[in-house]
């Protein structure tokens, strides 16, 4: 069977990672998550120092962006890959409000985005990958045979992790969240080096209204479509290569 390539962009809060990860497990797929990235990246710059309130000092994190190094391991406990920075677990530090509202900042440095988008694009140089983030179907694999832009509204996404951090017993403010979701909206939309857009030939899927099952159903059925095939075969499924 052919191994195909899917990219899944879309606004922050979507639900993108859910469902990539899902599909990823379900086909014997790799996932990988590219925001987790270019919040380890982000992590990297805050324990550093480099920020100065919401600018970063660009000169010494050109300087050491050769030397940061962002790999996946699958973390057994939760069945889910892990991101690591130079080594060290920082799964839970990039999930944090703080980085959540400098990434953004970081992410649109095109010397960061040069360095980010040769790593993924190495990762997917096999084929047989979910990838989601904000530029995968534009810019990282132009080429991706399955493509699929993610949009909700900004209160339904602000909801969404608002109850996300209070599952988790973390402290959790709607107002601060939504404005962070569109703060975040904003500067993807509107930096100058691959800003989020719609990739032209890919499908758009509004989830407002849609249940996390029925999104999945709705992607399977997609992959289902394009390549003929329903689930893989368990005994072909690697988990070295499908850390979820
Ligand atoms: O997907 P997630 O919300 O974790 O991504 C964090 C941030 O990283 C986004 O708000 C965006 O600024 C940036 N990002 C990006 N390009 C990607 C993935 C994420 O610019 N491919």
């Amino acid at each position: 069977m052919k191994k195909i390539t899917i990219a899944i962009d879309g606004f922050s809060s979507c639900g993108k990672s859910t469902m990539a990860k899902d599909l990823a497990r379900e086909i014997g797929y790799i996932y990988i998550d590219s925001g987790a990235m270019y919040r380890a990246v982000t992590l990297y710059c805050l324990q550093q120092g480099l920020f100065n309130e919401k600018q970063v000092d660009e000169e010494r994190l050109a300087a050491a962006i050769p030397t940061i190094q962002i790999s996946f391991k699958l973390n057994p406990q939760t069945g889910r890959p892990d991101t690591y920075l130079n080594g060290e677990n920082v799964e839970q530090r990039i999930r944090t409000m703080e980085v959540s509202s400098h990434v953004s900042i970081v992410a649109a440095l095109p010397f960061v985005r040069e360095a980010m988008v040769k790593q993924q694009q190495e990762m997917g140089k096999a084929k047989g990958i979910v990838m989601d983030g904000r530029d995968i179907g534009t810019t990282v694999f132009p080429d991706a045979e399955l493509k699929i832009f993610v949009t909700a509204s900004p209160e339904i996404r602000a909801q969404r992790r608002y109850d996300e951090l209070k599952a988790k017993g973390e402290e959790a403010d709607f107002e601060s969240i939504l404005e962070n979701v569109k703060q975040r909206d904003y500067i993807d939309q509107n930096r100058e080096t691959s800003p989020l857009r719609q990739a032209e030939d890919a499908l758009l899927l509004d989830n407002s209204h849609l249940t996390i099952a029925e999104q999945k159903e709705w992607l399977a059925s997609q992959f289902k479509r394009l390549t003929g095939f329903d689930e893989m075969p368990n005994e072909h499924k690697n988990p070295e290569t499908n850390p979820q």
